[in-house]
């Protein structure tokens, strides 16, 4: 895409006296001094329901920085109502100039609004400006302009015509007879504006759900799609309990989509819900999601350690091992281990963990008590486990904010549940194998999870690495050779799971936005 002049928006660095860092100050001064009301809003019409929820600093508990509402089920009825109603206008209104509001939206996020943003994603999500930067600035902008940029191409794609005289095809895009529903998780918040903001982009009305844990930075993405254009009713803002949420719009018969981003419980269920009302449908519901992963680094005995050292502790610790794609299972060569266990446990006596207002922070807390209690209790496990060593950390403290310590744990016993299942947290679990069993452990690594997301092997033995890339195929929907399995780039990793990590449709590729059209082939006889 670099030859057509689109470029990934570049990362601020943010050094001492910088003016970004100004800004940033002073956005953070702004959001963490108050607690913003953020209202339902469906069509142009604000609503406040009795369900009153906060959204808290999960490094700092006791502070609120978010007042919101929860939608009952009769503002969702209404939201569907208003939402098919706005769609019929909307999905007339040129491709052109909806491209234009989507250039707008992404020049104000890299613009004036860039630090509200970074702002509400380091204190409600607890980032640090690094990953605040890469995820609420960098990657929401790309996924703004990068799916228009794929729009505009597709467009320009012409069905063979023979004899364009007498017969002439043509293809258009529009969006589906219904609505589509968006349900997005907390731990990116450009992920909430991609599953949102896409669809309506190729002339859906949305109904969008954002995680509570991400409300208000969710909320600045929908205030400035707003004033960036975006019509009312086209996307309606509905924090919701999430089972209701999921019982209504499974229950209406214009259910079109959803696009979803969370558990493979919740995934399920709605899969589920839509097969039970299969029948009273007016559309096959287009279910898109990426849900669980347990995302593995293999290395072989010809790896570079120190890139392996690096790239583990960025990919298992960087927010808390909170990004989908965080390693969290590793296999290791016997020959290597005493060198890569001294690298890793000196790099992770030396993370900064702490408040994300901290410019120098590696890490801070994880996102809130349910998510604490999870991991506490698999940290637990591994200290009651004869099988199981805790190499560093393992310390957990919930008294101010939700800290969980980098840890790390050896294990001996490869099929243990902290190599096989997700626990969306700062715990690496390391399995050392014998070298001569190199084959035996791909096999056990393919065969020991449900999952496939993300996975890397580390190797400079190019004989290997061919059999490897073979022998794991089925192990990752995004694959990385000698790099960290996190840290794919809109338009350059397009990104989604095989297997039961999600319907691989790959978010930030070329097919993204098409997969929420409704294509019509014309063919018009003159
Ligand atoms: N794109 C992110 C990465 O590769 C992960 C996205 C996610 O967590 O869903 O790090």
């Amino acid at each position: 895409i670099k030859e057509f002049g689109i470029k990934n928006e570049p990362i601020l660095q943010y050094l001492k006296g910088s003016k970004e860092r100004q800004e940033l100050e002073q956005a953070l001064k702004c959001t963490a001094d108050c607690i913003e009301e953020v209202p339902i809003i469906i069509g142009d019409k604000e609503y406040k329901t009795k369900e009153v929820k906060y959204q808290v600093m999960p490094h700092n508990h006791k502070k609120k920085i978010a007042k919101f509402y929860y939608a009952d089920q009769g503002l969702l009825q209404k939201a569907i109502t208003v939402a098919i109603e706005a769609q019929k206008e909307w999905d007339q209104t040129p491709i052109s100039e909806r491209l234009k509001i989507w250039e707008k939206a992404a020049s104000l996020m890299a613009g004036e609004y860039r630090q509200m943003l970074n702002a509400a994603t380091m204190l409600g999500q607890s980032k640090t400006v690094v990953q605040a930067e890469i995820d609420s600035s960098a990657e929401l902008i790309d996924f703004f302009r990068i799916n228009a940029f794929f729009l505009k191409e597709a467009t320009k794609y012409h069905p063979i015509s023979e004899n364009p005289k007498v017969t002439l095809n043509s293809m258009r895009y529009r969006g589906f007879d219904g609505f589509v529903a968006a349900i997005s998780p907390f731990n990116f918040t450009a992920i909430g504006g991609n599953l949102s903001y896409t669809p309506a982009l190729i002339g859906n009305a949305v109904l969008w759900k954002p995680s509570d844990t991400a409300l208000l930075s969710n909320w600045n993405i929908f205030k400035i799609c707003r004033e960036a254009g975006v019509p009312p009713g086209v996307v309606n803002f509905v924090p919701a309990e999430g089972p209701v949420f999921g019982d209504t719009i499974t229950a209406s018969p214009y259910l079109a989509g959803i696009n979803f981003t969370g558990s493979v419980p919740t995934f399920s269920r709605l899969w589920k819900q839509v097969g039970d009302h299969m029948g009273k449908y007016i559309n096959f519901p287009r279910l898109i999601g990426e849900v669980g992963g347990k995302n593995y680094h293999f290395i072989h005995c010809s790896a570079d350690v120190k890139s392996v050292v690096n790239g583990t502790i960025r990919a298992a610790f960087e927010y808390c091992g909170q990004k989908c794609s965080a390693c969290s299972r590793m296999y290791i060569p016997e020959s290597l281990w005493p060198e890569i266990k001294e690298g890793l446990l000196k790099a992770r006596e030396c993370l900064k963990i702490g408040d994300p207002m901290d410019f120098d922070t590696f890490t801070s807390a994880v996102i809130d008590a349910k998510a604490f209690a999870r991991i506490k209790k698999y940290i637990d496990h591994a200290k009651s486990s004869s099988t199981l060593k805790i190499l560093g950390g393992g310390r957990c403290d919930d008294t101010c904010g939700y800290f969980v310590e980098p840890t790390i744990i050896e294990t001996k016993d490869p099929k243990d549940k902290l190599m096989t299942e997700e626990i969306f947290g700062p715990v690496l679990t390391i399995y050392v194998y014998k070298d001569s069993d190199v084959d035996n452990t791909m096999r056990l690594l393919d065969k020991s999870t449900p999952f496939a997301l993300t996975g890397a092997v580390f190797a400079q033995d190019e004989k290997f690495l061919k059999h490897a890339l073979e022998a794991l195929k089925m192990t990752a929907g995004n694959f990385y050779v000698n790099d960290k399995s996190t840290g794919s780039v809109v338009g350059q990793q397009p990104f989604g799971g095989a297997r039961m990590s999600g319907t691989n449709d790959k978010a930030g590729g070329p097919h993204y936005v098409l997969r929420w059209g409704n294509p019509q082939a014309i063919k018009e006889t003159f």
